[in-house]
């Protein structure tokens, strides 16, 4: 009967594995078994000055790679788990104990208008109830937002990236009082999909430092191995 579920799931979706392409659910058994489930500090080259240490799952690439975007773009929602335990073992690494807050680095209104939906903040609730589940002390909040001006990050390269991102992200101070009575020792670990040059992580944690947090790490899924390393 294994078979039953993923075969109905394509005779009414036409659902197909995005690792692999089998017909059924949007990630097989073997595929999701596969993936990684360890976290490894992912330093860019070069590392953009202060940045606290960040914690990647897998290389963006193959079938991380597809998650990724089969969800960002394709709104495959049953792949927010997947993705999710990968940056929930990040962020573990990251905070190293709580209590602390995963922070999403914030989508632009109109990508998420246009999208229909904020995959970085799915994914960063969905990995903070995991952990809690394994008994660490976290929420999620989007303490961050965006201000107007940025454009998009694709083909720019780490220097056009830092200048295009510096200031470009806030914590209001009415997100700020979301953490209550936890604010004075709660740590902060800000949370994206891929880290590529680490400018936007180093944005974030910019934001977040300038009212009184402080950062303990960045936990993403996936780093772009052309330009990370493994040590910093
Ligand atoms: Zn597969």
């Amino acid at each position: 009967m294994s078979w039953f579920l993923p075969a109905a799931a394509d005779l009414l979706l036409g659902g197909r594995c995005v690792g692999c392409g089998e017909p059924g659910r949007p990630l097989c058994t073997r595929c999701r078994g596969d993936l990684p489930v360890e976290a490894w500090p992912a330093w860019p080259d070069p590392v953009p000055p202060g940045l606290v240490a960040p914690w990647a799952c897998a290389a963006y690439d193959g079938v991380p790679r597809d998650l990724v975007l089969g969800l960002k773009e394709r709104q495959l929602f049953g792949l927010v788990v997947p993705l999710a335990l990968m940056l929930a073992a990040s962020a573990r690494s990251a905070a190293a104990a709580g209590p602390v807050v995963l922070v999403p680095v914030p989508s632009r209104p109109t990508t998420v208008r246009a999208r229909g939906h904020d995959p970085t903040w799915s994914m960063t609730v969905r990995a903070a109830r995991l952990l809690a589940g394994s008994g660490l002390d976290v929420i999620a909040h989007r303490l961050l937002e965006q201000r107007p001006g940025v454009v998009d990050q694709a083909g720019l390269g780490a220097a056009d990236r830092a200048a295009n991102l510096a200031g470009s992200m806030a914590c209001p101070s009415t997100r700020l009082r979301r953490l209550g009575v936890r604010r004075g020792r709660v740590r902060a670990v800000v949370c994206d999909d891929v880290l590529t040059t680490g400018s936007t992580a180093r944005e974030a944690q910019r934001a977040l430092e300038s009212v009184g947090l402080e950062v303990a790490g960045i936990a993403v899924v996936a780093a772009t191995q052309r330009r990370t390393r493994r040590t910093p």
